[in-house]
């Protein structure tokens, strides 16, 4: 008699779901999406091409990912978008 079934399955049901339930922690989420931001960064903008009253834009120093900022703005320029700035708070850039 043969041990091996036939038609078996590699992985059985079960095991496969368990696989498959094992959650991505946030960080791995996020630095997968920084991937993605990095991968496709967008057409930059030159902010003295644009008429007068136009936001201004800026590009996250991490990831490129656009900073956009209404002209009047008063606050500093951010370096990172917010995705990259929580990240970094998070100490997931270390
Ligand atoms: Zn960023």
């Amino acid at each position: 008699m043969s041990t091996i079934k036939k038609g078996k399955a590699l992985v059985e049901p079960e095991e496969r779901q368990t696989i498959f339930a094992v959650p991505m922690s946030e960080k791995e989420k996020a630095l997968i999406a920084l991937q993605e931001r990095q991968t496709n960064p967008p057409k930059k903008i030159n902010n003295s091409d644009l008429y007068a009253g136009s936001p201004m834009y800026f590009y996250c120093k991490i990831c490129d990912g656009a900073i956009v900022l209404p002209e009047s703005f008063t606050c500093a320029v951010p370096k990172l978008c917010d995705e990259c700035d929580f990240m970094k708070g998070m100490g997931w850039f270390e």
